[in-house]
């Protein structure tokens, strides 16, 4: 139906028209959102745009479709899209925060929450998940995805798809989503936003191209391009991603869309002359939709007329969107009932489930015994001013109607005053940052490229505050200015002002918990030093307080882990991950002709996969229900975990491979599995793992997946860095 439908209607369509479906027209969540005025009244009563991006609003979307429905020649109705990355209305933890949960299902419920608040207020597809693996820690968009692991990533990717996608993209509690930024993005040189990426097929295809794959096996709807170019072709023109290996190889069926203008950004790469030269390449290269930009009306003409493109080539895209558009169920249904759109907010059971969300995605990584405070009596001093910002709390991606989120946030000095009482919490905000770029500029053109200052006054209140307290809670780390797209850093200390402070307060003899809030690892060996506890967060959002009060007071045992590495200095960035080579001559701090940097010590300040938790595990016995496996078999791993800890407390058991001789270098480890689960004071668990043989495989040097005979150590452990193991052989 929908195939004889669509092609009826692509038959009646003009060339402006066809043009119109591939152009979504929009800002980005820096330039106010387009609300309908003369100028959209009469580009969509033309057909000249056929969607939107960042458009809020149901009364507003509603006026939008009603002129494309019903005032435009063929009605064809419009598809909104926006970066919904971690919630609509109630905020979620950033995506590389929820990952520290280590619970997919978690991932995927939220997914689902968000995208029922989407939809009931009309907004049809989000620009999510990104899912860019990333690996140096200076990169500010980390925040954005599931971190540095392949198979954390992969299964992120599926829930995160299937939640969003919820009951089929149809449905009123469904959004459609978009898998990006196609390919490779995390891995820009240096760290450095939107530079450019060099690589081998066997790092392209082993680790950035599975999460992608993960999201078309599980449905994803859109894929966006990167800014950035791929060895040597920008991607959103790039023939060999886009058809060789996205559409052959992947199987992707669904729209390519660009990112926002990275088709006019060809230009200054270096890779296109004009615009009849940007629509040649993008139609014939396998791009669909242009993001913010309107090339295609510009110059696509000219370049058909002279031969450069093809008219198939255009009716192929634009089927595709029409077929989304079908397939959304938009051209039944075009409007959001704006009478429910309110109601689909912040329901009591999604508010319960941001701070399950939140409460899970912490991750504790220093305690001498300090937390859990159970005493409700004590006096805390809360220092720094990250705990009254409710913007840091939702975190540097809120795009839709961030002011109106911000109004139900709840700050880590809130949920403390809740918890202990006001009485007993005191406040100082220590130090203050800038909130815009200009402000930076100027800063750095003094000499100053800090984004957090102080003065003696606010230290000394701060010291005043302290003083009066049993205990401080203080909150460190990056503002939002310091995270997020366009925000890589080339030294990701933590700001000199919060270090100084931290130093003062410690000089008062004060027990400290430091809660870190960042949107990246930061380097955090003296704030270790100087804290009693040290819990890493990323920003947890709309329930950010009242899940840091349940860490603290005890009542959620926290059993978050990293899922990205710490390093221990940022010249380390890029280079500290766990899954690395192991090289010929492996580090070894004694030992000189190693594979090491000099001035600091090898290996991670904290590893992937590392948290703590108020009771301890002991990993006692790994065993597997056989010692050779065929390939196509599957390994059964026992592991047994006891608590022997105070408390019930949760454990990630994580499995790990290292295939010892393979005709390609292989990493030290893999992580293949994981589970988290719960484990009773002073009880023993045995955790099954099914492992396929399948999985221990990896693509050669011809781009085959393969798995080959030989060697293989499996490692459970409680993170990345040791663990039990046991050699397994595949015959
Ligand atoms: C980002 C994308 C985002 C798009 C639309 C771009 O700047 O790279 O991730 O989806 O803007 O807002």
């Amino acid at each position: 139906m929908s195939d004889k439908f669509i092609k009826g209607l692509l038959k009646k369509m003009t060339l402006e028209e066809k043009l119109g479906q591939l152009t979504q027209r929009g800002g980005s969540i820096y330039t106010p959102e387009l609300k309908i005025n003369e100028e959209i009244h009469n580009q969509i009563k033309s057909g000249y745009i056929g969607t939107f991006l960042s458009v809020c609003g149901p009364e507003n979307l509603n006026e939008m479709q009603r002129v494309a429905v019903e005032e435009s020649r063929l009605g064809i109705p419009l598809f909104f899209g926006h970066d919904i990355i971690h919630g609509y209305r109630t905020i979620f933890p950033v995506p590389a925060g929820e990952a520290c949960s280590f619970e997919p299902e978690l991932a995927k419920r939220t997914a689902a929450a968000a995208a029922a608040e989407m939809r009931a207020n009309g907004i049809h597809i989000t620009w999510a998940p990104m899912v860019d693996v990333s690996r140096d820690q200076r990169w500010g968009r980390g925040l954005e995805g599931a971190g540095e692991d392949v198979h954390v990533n992969n299964v992120f990717s599926k829930a995160r798809v299937e939640g969003f996608r919820n009951n089929g993209i149809d449905k009123p509690d469904s959004v459609a989503c978009c898998a990006k930024h196609f390919v490779a993005y995390g891995a820009v040189e240096g760290g450095r936003d939107y530079n450019g990426v060099d690589m081998s097929d066997i790092r392209l295809y082993n680790t950035y191209l599975p999460p992608f794959k993960a999201a078309i096996e599980a449905g994803v709807d859109f894929v966006m391009t990167g800014f950035h170019e791929f060895n040597g072709v920008p991607c959103t023109v790039n023939r060999r991603l886009l058809k060789d290996i996205l559409r052959d190889e992947l199987l992707f069926n669904g729209v390519v869309i660009s990112d926002s203008a990275s088709l006019y950004f060809v230009a200054p790469h270096g890779y296109a002359a004009d615009d009849e030269d940007l629509c040649t390449q993008a139609m014939n290269n396998g791009l669909d939709i242009e993001m913010s930009t309107q090339i295609y009306h510009h110059a696509m003409k000219s370049a058909l007329e002279k031969g450069r493109v093809t008219m198939d080539s255009i009716d192929e895209a634009v089927l595709r969107v029409l077929k989304f558009k079908y397939d959304l169920g938009l051209f039944d249904n075009p409007y959001v009932d704006c009478s429910a759109a309110r109601d689909a907010l912040l329901k009591p059971e999604t508010v319960e489930l941001c701070r399950d969300a939140a409460r899970r995605s912490m991750v504790l990584l220093e305690n001498n015994g300090i937390l859990p405070i159970k005493d409700k009596n004590i006096r805390i001093a809360v220092i720094g001013k990250i705990a009254n910002d409710k913007r840091v709390s939702l975190g540097s991606w809120v795009a839709a109607e961030a002011d109106k989120a911000a109004e139900h946030a709840v700050t880590v000095l809130n949920g403390i005053s809740d918890e202990y009482g006001c009485k007993n919490v005191s406040y100082a905000g220590a130090y203050d940052y800038i909130d815009n770029n200009q402000q930076q500029i100027e800063m750095m053109k003094n000499g100053n490229y800090d984004f957090v200052f102080t003065d003696e006054k606010l230290i000394n209140d701060a010291l005043d505050t302290a003083k009066e307290a049993d205990v401080v809670i203080f909150t460190a780390g990056e503002p939002n200015m310091m995270n997020g797209e366009a925000k890589s850093r080339s030294d990701i200390s933590v700001p000199r002002a919060q270090l100084e402070i931290l130093r003062r307060l410690k000089s008062l003899g004060k027990r400290i918990i430091t809660l870190v809030v960042a949107g990246r690892p930061l380097i955090l060996r003296e704030v270790s030093e100087l804290s009693d506890a040290v819990i890493f967060t990323y920003s947890l959002g709309s329930q950010m307080g009242n899940a840091v009060a349940d860490v603290i007071s005890g009542r959620y045992n926290p059993g978050g882990r990293l899922a990205v590495t710490i390093p221990r200095t940022t010249g380390q960035c890029g280079t500290m991950y766990y899954a690395h080579n192991n090289t010929g001559q492996p580090a070894d701090d004694n030992v000189w002709f190693t594979s090491k940097y000099i001035d600091v010590l090898n290996g991670p300040q904290y590893c992937f996969g590392y948290g703590l938790s108020y009771t301890e595990f002991e990993y006692e016995n790994i065993t597997t229900d056989a010692s050779e496996y065929k390939a196509d078999g599957v390994i059964s791993v026992d592991v047994a975990v006891r608590n022997v800890g105070d408390c019930d407390g949760e454990e990630v058991v994580q499995v790990y491979v290292r295939d010892t001789v393979a005709s390609v270098v292989r990493p030290v480890k893999e992580l293949k599995a994981f589970k988290k689960l719960m484990i009773k004071k002073g009880e023993r668990a045995v955790i099954n793992f099914k492992i396929p043989v399948n999985d221990l495989g990896f693509y050669n040097s011809d781009n085959r997946y393969i798995v080959e005979p030989g060697e293989f150590i499996i490692t459970a452990a409680h993170d990345s860095s040791g663990g039990i193991s046991r050699a397994v052989y595949v015959v």
